[in-house]
């Protein structure tokens, strides 16, 4: 542990005297080191795509001026990495927001069912890129749980994106909805979302870490595929808002599968 000490002048019976106050302060320092941790990986996931603009500004302005296909080819990845700053901000503003408002417990009915087919109907392009089919199964009445649905939306979105993007090509992506009287961990009623796909799955050793901000258990494969690494991170922001648990589970080589549980 880490203490701060500070040293205080008391009055005693015989006069002054001097006070050593010892205050532990490890999660302080945890809390700043964290901090400066994640203001280098932000500056760091910042500059690679700006080196690389910054580069092909040059190449433009020098050999490649008088080239027509060169200069063409460049411009789609100058666009390519200003997408990625900008996914990398839109990410960052959507963590700070739910961070700021995690105290605050959400509480308008969302009916979980209808938010997974809008979702999953908005991803439809995204998974007929990849060759991935995707499934919804869903009772038919609905399944309502307090919350933001914008935010429960969010939390869809990443995770089925994420399945598309690792799960592999010509694979196939099912999201269930279940409803149930008591869950074990939330400890009452509570209602399911499970994201599962069949694609190479996650090491066993990744799993705990998946939701750190900047996390990425295949790094090559998340930029190459554009990830930000903060998709994760912003759901179990979001879950926990709600109060729910986020749970993760896989068989290398049988696909991934995550679980949302939230209170009813
Ligand atoms: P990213 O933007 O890199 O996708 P996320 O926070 O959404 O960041 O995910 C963190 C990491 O978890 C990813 O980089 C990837 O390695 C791994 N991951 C997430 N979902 C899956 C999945 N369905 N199958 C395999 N790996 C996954």
């Amino acid at each position: 542990t880490a203490h701060e000490v500070t040293c205080r002048p008391v009055h005693g019976p015989d006069g002054r005297m001097a006070m050593l106050v010892f205050r532990d302060v490890s999660d302080l320092e945890q809390a700043s080191e964290m901090r400066r941790d994640f203001v280098a990986n932000v500056s760091h996931e910042l500059r690679t795509p700006l080196t690389a603009l910054m580069g092909f500004i040059e190449t433009l302005r020098g050999p490649a001026r008088d080239d027509a296909a060169a200069r063409e080819r460049f411009l789609g990845i100058m666009e390519a990495e200003a997408a990625r700053m900008n996914r990398l901000v839109t990410d960052l503003l959507s963590l700070n927001r739910v961070e700021s408002e995690e105290r605050l417990r959400p509480s308008d009915p969302v009916d979980l069912g209808a938010v997974a087919g809008s979702t999953l109907k908005s991803l439809e392009p995204l998974a007929q890129d990849a060759g991935v089919e995707l499934r919804l199964t869903a009772p038919k009445e609905p399944v309502v749980v307090p919350g933001d649905a914008d935010q429960l939306r969010q939390v869809l979105t990443n995770l089925v994106e994420n399945a598309i993007k690792y799960g592999g090509s010509g694979g196939e992506v099912t999201v269930t909805v279940e409803p149930s009287d008591r869950d074990p961990a939330v400890r009452g009623p509570a209602a399911r979302i499970e994201v599962a796909d069949k694609g190479p799955g996650i090491a066993p050793h990744h799993l705990p870490r998946l939701t750190e901000r900047f996390y990425r258990a295949d790094n090559h494969r998340s930029r190459q595929l554009g990830g930000t690494g903060l998709g994760l991170a912003i759901v179990k922001h979001i879950v926990n808002r709600h109060r729910g648990r986020l749970l993760a589970r896989s068989r290398p080589g049988e696909g991934a599968v995550f679980t949302v549980i939230l209170p009813r």
